[in-house]
């Protein structure tokens, strides 16, 4: 009996570490299986905050490619505006290209009817042929004293010329009369400035015209002439603006288009004596040179020469000047806007 109840002890204790090891096998299953689930939990917590912040950021991007989208489309209307322009532009220049043209073709008829006319008369006078060559000479910053020698001398060998005057004749009784003495012999009058100070007319466009405007207005109150043509102190491609104007503005460009829309004509020169080159006075020789060499070169020669107080040997080199030139078969005029122009 004894021995029943002790191996039943027995088995009854193997029992009961089996069970003890299958509740401890339970337990180890059941922490597993609480992990597993939390590792899943924190798992989707985690691809869902990277799915969420990825969505943002296609939002973002979706935005940032529709704003180029709209850039695009801003860029391509200016580049059509652009182009439009252009087109216009080109459509501009061609017309007034071939306006030109037109222009160009009727003068040329026109030239070449005025030559057949011309040929036509002097053949019925039995004249000598013109050679065609035109000698314009022109005295700039007078008058002065020396005007007076200059004008007996072309009225002796009657020639004509142009006189680019300043104010600075009429400051005496004298000499103021010479602007009318010049248009009374047969000679062109023209505006070359009152003041002829580059530091005040060079300066803009406005000191300019008033300076012009002055001569203007004062010659035409002495003579009743009004000067249509006009040249420039130092030429029409004078730099001195550059020196004077501070702004940078092209001074020299705005003169010229005021003065042409107004209807003068500026000129300039192709032949230089070259009495106003240096500081020394040129002798009478070397200036009957510098005209005779220069004008060989020239069909239509615009002259410069230099009336002012100090140009003495201008001159008394110019009855030489006229001789040569009349003896190359050159004829004299006096320039209107009509005459062939040079400008610089
Ligand atoms: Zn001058």
């Amino acid at each position: 009996m004894s021995q029943l109840i002790y191996t039943q002890g027995i088995r009854h204790k193997g029992e009961q570490k089996k069970l003890k090891s299958r509740i401890i096998g339970g337990m180890w299953l059941i922490g597993i299986l609480i992990l597993t689930i939390i590792g899943l939990l924190v798992v989707n917590y985690y691809l869902t905050e990277r799915v969420q912040s990825s969505e943002s950021k296609l939002d973002e991007a979706l935005e940032q490619y529709k704003e180029v989208i709209e850039n695009y489309d801003i860029i391509l209307q200016k580049y059509e505006e652009v182009k439009m322009e252009q087109e216009m532009n080109s459509q501009n220049f061609e017309q007034e290209k071939a306006n030109l043209l037109q222009e160009q073709e009727r003068l040329l008829k026109e030239i070449e009817s005025l030559k057949e006319e011309l040929q036509a008369k002097g053949d019925t006078k039995g004249q000598v042929k013109s050679t065609g060559k035109v000698a314009y000479l022109t005295f700039d910053d007078g008058p002065s004293e020396n005007t007076k020698k200059i004008l007996d001398t072309l009225k002796e060998h009657e020639v004509p010329a142009t006189f680019f005057v300043t104010g600075a004749g009429l400051q005496q009784e004298d000499t103021k009369a010479l602007y009318q003495r010049i248009l009374d012999e047969g000679h062109q009058l023209g505006n070359h400035t009152y003041s002829h100070q580059y530091s005040y007319i060079y300066a803009s466009k406005e000191n300019f015209i008033k300076d012009f405007n002055r001569l203007e207005k004062e010659v035409f109150d002495l003579t009743n002439g009004k000067m249509v043509m006009v040249r420039f102190p130092g030429g029409s491609n004078t730099q001195q603006y550059r020196k004077y104007n501070k702004n940078g503005v092209n001074v020299m460009a705005e003169i010229k288009g005021e003065l042409t829309q107004k209807g003068y004509v500026y000129v300039d020169w192709n032949v230089d004596s070259q009495d106003a080159r240096t500081k020394e006075l040129k002798s009478k020789k070397a200036i009957i040179e510098a005209v005779v060499q220069g004008a060989s070169k020239q069909k239509t020669a615009v002259i410069l020469m230099h009336d002012a107080p100090a140009k003495t040997t201008t001159a008394e080199a110019l009855p030489e000047i006229i001789r040569q030139l009349k003896e190359k078969g050159y004829e004299f005029k006096a320039l209107t806007p009509n005459s062939e122009i040079v400008q610089f």
